[in-house]
């Protein structure tokens, strides 16, 4: 297609090119994940100055032509400056977005990825939840977004849902046991898989089904103590390392301000 199409997103990468120009990741709700290019971006007095900096959420004019973009203009912009004057929050804002650049596509319909990494953004800035506890919870919607939920819904072998204490989180199969079950060779063993498993609470095992099934403006809204928060970081940590097959670069950052997984 040729012409200008207006794109509603969020900029997820951005990197000089040339003297004056920027190539910018764009995650949008109509186009999935683009690369734009952005003209005299880096000119001090052009309109597309801010509108090309990491976490820019606004809608875009684009100019489209064969396969590529270039960005003409951007409305109704927001900079989340309040994260990039933090290091520790613009960290956690790198993060997100590169971990969405592994999970998104260009041409696919990413619209609930959108929503989650604004959503994650303002709270990242709003703060009143504890910054592992948004990463946990980002983590693990955008994998749900990407299909990859697991399935913390019932036992996987006796279907139980309720009036269970323990449960076991088999990270490989993306599946729980209740802990009968699982005594009985239920988690980790089926069809002679044997995989890493995790005992967790059943608070834990509800906070991952919230999590998946929950609307956005109450996604970051609740808080853990300390004991279920480490495993609910323990569970999402490990099923996440399954599905990204690649070293992620804003991780080791991560890992260097507070982290240990
Ligand atoms: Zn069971």
């Amino acid at each position: 297609m040729t012409g200008e199409i207006k794109l509603t997103g969020i900029v997820l990468g951005s990197v000089p090119m040339g003297d004056y120009d920027r190539r910018i990741s764009l995650l949008t709700v109509e186009k999935g994940r683009i690369s734009a290019f952005a003209k005299g971006a880096r000119r001090p007095m052009s309109a597309l100055r801010a509108a090309s900096r990491l976490f820019t959420y606004a809608t875009f004019t684009v100019y489209a032509w064969r396969d590529s973009y270039s960005v003409t203009n951007c409305e109704n912009p927001v900079y989340f400056d309040e994260i990039t004057m933090d290091p520790e929050k613009t960290y956690y804002g790198m993060y997100f977005c590169e971990l969405l650049e592994y999970f998104t596509r260009e041409n696919s319909d990413e619209k609930e990825q959108v929503k989650l990494l604004f959503t994650a953004m303002k709270a990242l800035i709003k703060g009143h939840i504890p910054l592992p506890l948004i990463r946990r919870i980002f983590e693990l919607r955008a994998l749900a977004n990407y299909g990859e939920a697991p399935n913390v819904f019932e036992c996987s072998v006796c279907r139980k849902k309720e009036d269970v204490k323990e449960w076991v989180f088999d990270i490989g199969r993306g599946v729980i046991s209740c802990a009968d079950c699982a005594r009985a060779g239920g988690a980790g063993q089926a069809e002679g898989f044997k995989s890493d498993v995790i005992k967790m609470s059943e608070t834990v095992r509800y906070t991952m089904h919230y999590v998946i099934t929950s609307q956005y403006k109450s996604l970051f809204s609740f808080n853990l103590s300390p004991e279920v928060l480490a495993v609910f970081e323990k569970a999402v940590g490990q099923y996440l390392k399954i599905h990204v097959d690649k070293p992620l670069k804003t991780l080791e950052l991560l890992d260097g301000v507070d982290y240990n997984v």
